[in-house]
């Protein structure tokens, strides 16, 4: 696709809509059907049509959504969308909420205020004396934590070796005697424990109503990285809400609009407790800028930014708190039609309790099964991801679209017995 667009810098300009015909026209060719209902790879979701065209006025707009002052549209929108989000997810709505490209970000803006916070308990300033020198935080993670919470760690000057890596159960919970055990080997406070909603291969969720009282008898911050688990608290199906049950008591809460919610990219959510914990770590501060009360600019690493939460705005609207519920419950519901499918093809294997928007599965055979994996991609009616898995090749289906049918999945299924039994003939 580089051929297709490069060449030297023009010398002199076009004609705008020749141009964007043009775009239109080749880009399609490089183009990944991500918005349609049988795309099921890595955790993605489509894009509501209001969100859709919110994010076009957006555009359109140009407002700089860092200042209050500056953007009053932008930013009442967002102030708005955030308290929904918080109210729908059932987190306190006067926390701060922060918007960022994604749940990667989200998580370094909550680990980084969460470092800042920890830090001034035990009496020490980051903001004036930096982490050269600081007193130890430890970071506790768990064994099956997403790749986005090492890195975030890293942005904060903690580094792998430095993590405290607490064991998990076979569907990736975090085990509440593993966690107690790892906090008491070590002095409370200066501790922040890091849990998840929402494995990224199995779906599942740490028991937060056990794992949380253990972390506070340590006097420990708790984040909860629920990049696409945390709606499951807005489902209406009680078990899927169920799921999250304890998530309220958390410091710091990552979630992305871009996945389950169906908001288009980029959109991450950081949610903090205390309105405060953000701003120690993020004040924009600098004479030239204006501060009336608190300026979204002072609770994230942007100073200029699009306003990506109107989108979220529109999207709540557009769903209402019912639409929401009835959205995720129908991720589950095709997710747990995909899994009864797939274990009637002979070979497959499902490897996960469906208990939330996840499926993974394999064959017998690690070849077999990466075989199938590019088959499925190649023959195109769908979309999936390859994942590696208690150290076994595996396939993973997501179902994170607005767009998908439960005829999206009965196709998806068809194709993927054709595949198999092709492959088993030959
Ligand atoms: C997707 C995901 C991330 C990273 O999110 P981005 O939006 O891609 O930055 C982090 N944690 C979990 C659990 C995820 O599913």
């Amino acid at each position: 696709m580089q051929a297709v667009f490069g060449g030297p810098l023009p010398e002199n300009g076009e004609d705008a809509a020749s141009i964007i015909a043009d775009l239109a026209g080749r880009g399609d060719a490089g183009l990944v059907a991500i918005p349609g209902g049988r795309f099921f790879g890595l955790v993605v979701g489509g894009t509501l049509p209001a969100a859709l065209a919110a994010d076009w006025l957006v555009s359109t707009w140009d407002q700089n959504a860092g200042s209050s002052t500056l953007t009053p549209t932008t930013v009442a929108l967002e102030r708005v969308a955030g308290e929904w989000v918080c109210d729908l997810l059932g987190l306190p709505t006067d926390a701060a909420v922060a918007w960022v490209t994604g749940a990667q970000m989200s998580n370094f803006v909550c680990l980084a205020s969460a470092q800042h916070a920890v830090l001034r308990r035990a009496g020490w300033d980051l903001t004036r004396r930096g982490l050269r020198g600081a007193p130890p935080v430890r970071l506790v993670v768990g064994e099956y934590r997403h790749g986005a919470i090492d890195r975030a760690a890293r942005f904060c000057g903690i580094g792998l070796d430095e993590l405290t890596i607490v064991a998990a159960d076979d569907q990736g919970r975090m085990l509440p005697g593993a966690l107690a055990a790892a906090l008491d080997a070590t002095p409370a406070g200066r501790t922040i424990v890091c849990l998840q909603a929402g494995e990224v291969h199995t779906g599942a969720f740490d028991p937060f109503a056990e794992l949380i009282p253990i972390a506070r008898r340590h006097d420990a911050w708790v984040h909860i990285d629920g990049a696409f688990g945390l709606w499951a608290a807005g489902a209406q199906d009680p078990t899927l809400r169920a799921l999250t049950t304890g998530i309220g008591a958390a410091d710091s809460w990552t979630t992305d609009a871009h996945k389950t919610l169906n908001a288009p990219y980029d959109c991450g959510i950081a949610i903090l407790r205390d309105p405060e914990d953000a701003v120690a770590m993020f004040r924009a501060g600098g004479d030239y800028l204006v501060h009336s009360s608190l300026d979204p600019w002072d609770v994230t690493p942007e100073l200029s930014r699009r306003g990506r939460g109107v989108p979220v705005w529109a999207a709540l609207r557009s769903l209402g708190r019912d639409g929401v519920g009835r959205l995720v419950d129908r991720l589950h519901d095709n997710a747990v039609h995909l899994e009864a499918a797939l274990r009637g093809i002979p070979g497959i294997t499902v490897l996960n309790d469906v208990v939330y928007t996840q499926v993974m599965f394999r064959l017998e055979d690690d070849d077999a099964t990466r075989t199938l994996g590019a088959a499925i991609l190649e023959e195109g009616t769908a979309a999936l991801t390859g994942a590696v898995w208690q150290g076994r090749a595996s396939l993973r289906c997501s179902m994170s679209s607005w767009a998908t049918t439960a005829d999206d999945v009965d196709r998806t299924v068809a194709a993927i017995a054709r595949i198999v039994r092709d492959h088993a003939a030959q």
